[in-house]
């Protein structure tokens, strides 16, 4: 079962290579322990998943707003927020052989590299890179990539206050690069050096918490669910695990082939960030209420990383099927929509007609053209990068203005009329 479940995982690494989804970052030197480059499928992959989730978070919701914050930021920034103090360190034991360092909360006595049982005591290592800003490289300039983009949305809380009309009950949402020098990335894209992070600060009265946790525990469970994801489980944090912010934290977690493992957390960070920040920077983060209620608010931080979710997704979508390799995606996050072949490749009146269609339906979806080899090579094709349906113009084409669309899942085909196929895929895609 293990080996099987390997495998599952070395054929998608396989297949994302190949087809252009995920490429070893820096490939041509030898790659980078913990980078990874994305490829156009992969780009497009990434990107619908970014896209659903800011359409739930933010278009779809009154009470949220987006912001887009800078990576680098005054280091007083993490010494407010702990991140230097401690609160962002690993704790490592070293192995006396080969000097390959692991976790000391993921680690079975034994190393993976060399078999030696011998290891140094444990010690802390901050995970966060340091950078210099500006040309000196002295203590003085010293900065940080950051390593969550919460921080950069609780430093905005003022100026959204300010600039906005939002009252509380509201969210400040934002997608971007975080980094983390992960002691031991691992398992291909689930745990990177460099990755994205799409995180929400819901700011609540105090008191209120509990139900605003409870609620979007509940609303990024259904998130997951609306798009299809099987396999997927809630799990409370205990004590003992939670961040020391933190009064509940709920882990959604994946079944990826190599065990259950967190795909988002959502925690009740308490009012734990704004009054770090207003304490050290001296500038009132506290909110007035319309009766007149002065309180620094709790803030519920659903946060998740696009790769990890687009790891899962590829695992949950892959399948062999007697003939065929299919990645069963929901059509939202399918990087291509609909693919366009002419029947044949030396008929140019079906290529007239086919690249008519090809063109208009461009416009609207991320769509592709194939004519190369036979129809069951380009069905292949279509199929092995998730694309859910494909259409044929034919003979019949020429003379009634139908073609046929094949469904990826079903592989059935049925004939629609050219005019009708916008509103065809658009109905589809929103079923
Ligand atoms: P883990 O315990 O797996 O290290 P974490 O609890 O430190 O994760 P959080 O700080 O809660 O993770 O980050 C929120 C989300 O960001 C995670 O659920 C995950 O989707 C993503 N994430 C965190 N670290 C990484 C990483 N090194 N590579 C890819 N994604 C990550």
């Amino acid at each position: 079962m293990k080996k099987e479940k390997d495998d599952k995982l070395g054929k998608i690494v396989s297949l994302c290579k190949r087809r252009g989804f995920i490429f070893p970052g820096s490939d041509i030197y030898g790659g980078l322990s913990g980078f990874y480059d994305y490829g156009p499928f992969g780009t497009d992959l990434k990107f619908n998943i970014k896209q659903e989730w800011w359409k739930n978070i933010v278009q779809a919701r009154d009470d949220v707003v987006g912001i887009s914050a800078a990576i680098i930021m005054n280091p007083k920034v993490w010494e407010a927020s702990g991140h230097l103090s401690g609160g962002f360190t690993d704790i490592l034991v070293e192995c006396k052989k080969c000097h390959q360092r692991f976790k000391a909360d993921d680690f079975e006595g034994i190393c993976d590299n060399c078999g030696n049982k011998e290891f140094t005591e444990p010690r802390r290592f901050n995970t966060m890179f340091k950078t210099f800003v500006g040309p000196a490289e002295d203590s003085a300039s010293v900065s940080y990539l950051r390593p969550e983009t919460a921080a950069g949305i609780f430093v905005n809380f003022k100026n959204i206050l300010d600039s906005t009309r939002i009252k509380i009950p509201f969210g400040i949402a934002q997608i971007g690069k975080a980094f983390r020098n992960e002691v031991n990335p691992k398992d291909y894209i689930f745990r990177t050096r460099e990755f994205e992070q799409m995180e929400l600060e819901y700011f609540v009265k105090p008191g209120e918490d509990k139900k605003y946790f409870d609620e979007w525990v509940d609303l990024r469970f259904k998130w997951y669910k609306d798009l299809g994801l099987k396999n997927i489980r809630k799990r409370e944090q205990s004590k003992e695990e939670r961040a020391h912010y933190s009064s509940a934290t709920v882990d959604i977690e994946y079944e990826f082939p190599f065990g259950w493992k967190e795909i988002e957390g959502i925690a009740n960070r308490t009012d734990f960030d704004l009054k770090t920040h207003y304490e050290h920077s001296g500038q009132d983060l506290s909110y007035t209420d319309d009766s007149g209620e002065k309180f620094i608010p709790y803030v519920i931080e659903p946060s998740a990383g696009p790769e990890r979710l687009m790891l899962a997704f590829l695992c949950d979508a892959y399948e062999e099927e007697r003939n065929r390799v299919v990645l069963k995606l929901h059509p939202k996050l399918a990087p291509i929509k609909v693919a366009v072949f002419p029947l044949l490749a030396n008929k140019p009146k079906l290529i007239e007609k086919a690249k008519i269609i090809y063109n208009n339906l461009k416009k609207y979806f991320i769509t592709a053209w194939d004519d190369r080899g036979n129809i069951g090579k380009r069905y292949y094709s279509q199929d092995e990068i998730g694309t859910p349906w494909t259409i044929t113009c034919d003979f019949q084409t020429l003379e009634d203005d139908t073609v046929t669309v094949r469904d990826r899942d079903t592989t059935k085909q049925e004939r629609i009329k050219i005019e009708e196929l916008k509103n065809y895929f658009f109905q589809k895609l929103n079923e």
